[in-house]
């Protein structure tokens, strides 16, 4: 149970640090990053790829690992709308970066097809091509309330792909789950829709968390096999402040595994590319993959090329990160392009995040930001 003082503390506190555009410890060099000169690597030689952008901090979900309803109630304080980016500021940060490396974008949020209008976003976004003339790879995480009417506009607008939360095929369990009266059936056809519209293969993402719905593991396989999409499973993680996570709650991908290798036999696929979150199994019977994100029992912090940028445009360089780097002031105050990516290329220049391989060694004090502010 959330007492009144911790829900007080993290009002007070929720927000990460910030560190403006100029800020400290941060020294851009004015003009040291050519346009188009090729990824930007960290401190750990990992290159910029994949850009992640939340367009909101609002949802019509209160899923209990994500966001709370003691915290996330009728009197949390959500962001204002002037201070979220607008379609023209987040496309150009994301064509600077693009420019610069990063081949594939991600719309999350909050929920984000509660954004107004996000068809324009992605008409805008899937307009942008890499230095080599690629279009981007374009995908939404979505937790497929209203992807059912709106896939096709979003086919049509330039989407790509798309991946939905579903964490239960029961209904009881996925109620209590995402602390909402939307029903199964209104995700299921969802994700039928988003296939027909065009945004297939559908992954479908399930946050497994022990003792809550473990049990829908098998029945979830049973369902999505065979069909085209591909269920993810995902272990419960500790991001933010606010879920009261505890590993004794984590399902690890190697029990999810052993449980669905006992009724459907599985092997390894192969990684396509560097940075691959969730690792690939194919059932041997040719009835499709599945995928295991397993950020906490096996870490891929090694391989990590993800930026993301917040509603209100703020950079961070870690899901787990406890500070963000502000771009709107420059995306605002007539900075030029070239200004914008000299503060990209020391963003990212001084990276060196690598939370998950350090779980436990980091102090628990440490605030850090809310997945539904973030987006996954
Ligand atoms: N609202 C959208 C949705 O639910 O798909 C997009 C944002 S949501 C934050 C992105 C993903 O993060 C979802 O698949 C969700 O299940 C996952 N997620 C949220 N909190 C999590 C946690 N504590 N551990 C693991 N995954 C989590
Ligand atoms: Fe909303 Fe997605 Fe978080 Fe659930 S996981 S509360 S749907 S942002
Ligand atoms: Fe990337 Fe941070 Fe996750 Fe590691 S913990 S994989 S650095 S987001």
């Amino acid at each position: 149970m959330i007492s009144s003082m911790d829900k007080l503390m993290h009002q007070v506190t929720r927000k990460p640090r910030v560190v403006p555009a100029a800020g400290a410890g941060l020294v851009p060099v004015p003009g040291a990053v050519a346009p188009g000169a090729g990824p930007l690597h960290d401190q750990y030689r990992r290159p910029l790829r994949d850009l992640r952008i939340s367009i909101t901090d609002r949802c019509n979900f209160r899923c209990t690992y994500c966001m709370p309803r003691e915290i996330f109630g009728p009197d949390h304080a959500f962001l204002p709308r002037s201070s979220l980016l607008t379609f023209d500021e987040i496309t150009r940060f994301a064509r600077i970066a693009v420019d610069q490396g990063v081949q594939k974008i991600r719309l999350t949020g909050g929920e984000p097809l509660l954004r107004k209008d996000i068809e324009t976003l992605v008409a805008q976004l899937a307009a942008l091509r890499t230095p080599e003339g690629k279009p981007i790879d374009l995908t939404l995480t979505t937790n497929g309330t209203l992807l059912g009417i709106k896939a096709r506009a979003l086919h049509e607008a330039g989407l790509k792909r798309v991946t939905v939360s579903l964490d239960a095929l029961d209904n009881d369990i996925f109620t209590r789950m995402s602390d909402s009266k939307v029903q199964v059936k209104t995700i299921l056809d969802s994700i039928d829709q988003a296939a027909k519209a065009g945004l297939a293969p559908v992954k479908v993402n399930m946050v497994v968390r022990k003792g809550v719905n473990e049990d829908q593991i098998l029945p979830m396989a049973r369902y999505f096999r065979g069909t085209g999409h591909v269920l993810r499973f995902i272990e419960f993680m500790d991001v933010g402040d606010t879920n009261g996570w505890n590993f004794s709650e984590v399902v690890t991908g190697a029990e999810i595994i052993e449980r669905l290798s006992a009724e459907f036999p599985l092997e390894p696929v192969q990684a396509e590319y560097r940075g691959e979150v969730a690792k690939g199994w194919r059932y041997t019977d040719g009835q499709g993959e599945i995928g295991i994100i397993t950020s906490v029992t096996q870490p891929f912090c090694g391989d990590c090329t993800r930026l993301r940028l917040s509603p209100e445009g703020q950079l961070f360089l870690c899901l787990f990160a406890s500070q963000g780097y502000d771009v709107r002031e420059l995306l605002r105050n007539g900075s030029s392009d070239q200004q914008v990516l000299d503060h990209l290329a020391a963003v990212w220049g001084q990276r060196n995040d690598r939370y998950s391989e350090q779980r436990g060694q980091l102090s628990g004090s440490r605030k850090k930001i809310e997945m539904s502010y973030i987006g996954g």
